[in-house]
């Protein structure tokens, strides 16, 4: 039996969610020993805040859900917000910046032999070339972290790329699924919660499933 750890780059967001939850419910996975990691990440879309509170409410709802299924949850801070009186309309992409900590923490912890991503194949579908030519990037980034470790590079994983987004909203439970982020554009009330601005692309797509 693979008893490897498998690393789980966790954002809150519906499709790492949809991997977490494999963690925990595929037997393909679920006796392998495993490291969540988020990254608050911190950019110009503003959204650090109300992924973080999406990860606590799920992550505590696994713990709570699954005891026996013991994991290491950890966290970093990226912040690129000090790009803005650059007037800089680019900053990292979340796959780079995912890719670059991912491979560190498989630097520091060799028992790491996989690294779970959430990419779909709505992600694939919708990406096309330019969405791959991205991903070869990440890759990229993470093997080149890794490239002065005398071991084999982990190798990346994509427990979800078969199913769509609406696939893997509906086999979350209930509390995961309304916890998710997909908001690119939360609206902050004075006390930090966050509401999704129902007018972006992935709200526009969430409406969709939702109402079907
Ligand atoms: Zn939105």
């Amino acid at each position: 039996m693979n008893n490897d750890t498998i690393l789980c780059m966790f954002s809150g967001g519906i499709d790492s969610t949809g991997v977490l939850h494999k963690m925990f419910c595929d037997p393909e996975y679920q006796q392998r020993p495993l490291v969540v990691h988020h990254i608050f990440l911190q950019n110009r879309e503003n959204r650090a805040k109300a992924e973080l509170a999406s990860v606590t409410i799920i992550r505590e709802y696994y713990r709570a859900q699954y005891p026996q299924r013991e994991f290491t949850y950890t966290d970093s801070i990226v912040n690129t917000s000090g790009f803005a009186p650059l007037k800089a309309s680019r900053f990292p992409f979340d796959m780079d910046v995912c890719a670059f900590i991912a491979g560190n923490i498989c630097v520091v912890r060799k028992d790491i032999r996989q690294v779970a991503m959430g990419r779909t194949n709505t992600d694939i579908e919708a990406g096309g070339t330019n969405f791959q030519k991205r991903m070869e990037r990440a890759q990229n980034i993470f093997r080149s972290v890794y490239c002065l470790e005398p071991e084999v590079i982990p190798e990346y994983i994509f427990p979800v790329m078969s199913k769509t987004k609406k696939e893997i909203w509906d086999e979350l439970p209930e509390p995961v699924r309304s916890a998710c982020w997909y908001c690119r554009h939360p609206q902050y009330e004075d006390d930090d919660s966050a509401s999704a601005c129902g007018q972006c692309i992935t709200c526009e797509e969430v409406k969709g499933f939702i109402d079907a």
